[in-house]
């Protein structure tokens, strides 16, 4: 399944409502619809396992940031109005406050997101061919070393 997000263009400046001028005003709070939970990295192919089951699940995604990963779960906050604000601005979490509007989900992901598990595969492909030939550089060097050793004697 694939989610997609709009991010509706920012209005034309208008005195009469300040916050509606801002990106936040112009958003349908898209940080407030979504989880996000950080995952393991994958450091050997078989951790691919763990990640291809979490995008066999309905309305998830994964995305990388800074070399982070992480599992987005789309579920949208109960605090979250119909007009797209905050029903409990003074009371809302430290994350909320935390979360600033530079480059945030409103501009769009900022580094690899998989939004089904055929784009996961097609990552895991490449990655796993490198991985593979990594080993085997590595392999070969060893055995080199080896040689020499030998050699020396
Ligand atoms: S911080 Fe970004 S994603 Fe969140 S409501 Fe503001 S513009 Fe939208
Ligand atoms: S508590 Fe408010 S600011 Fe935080 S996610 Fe929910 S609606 Fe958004």
């Amino acid at each position: 399944m694939t989610i997609t997000v709009q991010t509706p263009p920012l209005p034309a400046p208008s005195s009469a409502d300040p916050f509606a001028d801002t990106k936040c005003g112009a958003c349908i709070g898209l940080c407030c619809r979504y989880f996000a939970l950080e995952i393991d990295t994958p450091d050997e192919p078989s951790d691919f396992e763990n990640l291809r089951w979490y995008m066999l699940h309905e309305r998830v995604q994964i995305f990388v940031d800074d070399d982070d990963w992480y599992l987005q779960i789309y579920s949208k906050c109960t605090m979250l109005g119909d007009d797209h604000k905050c029903m409990d601005y003074e009371n809302r979490p430290q994350i909320c406050r935390d979360y600033t509007d530079e480059s945030c989900d409103y501009d769009g992901p900022q580094g690899e997101v998989f939004h089904n598990i055929a784009e996961l595969d097609a990552f895991r492909d490449k990655w796993v061919a490198e991985y593979e030939a990594g080993e085997k550089r590595r392999a070969d060097k060893a055995k080199r070393r080896k040689g020499k050793k030998k050699k020396r004697r």
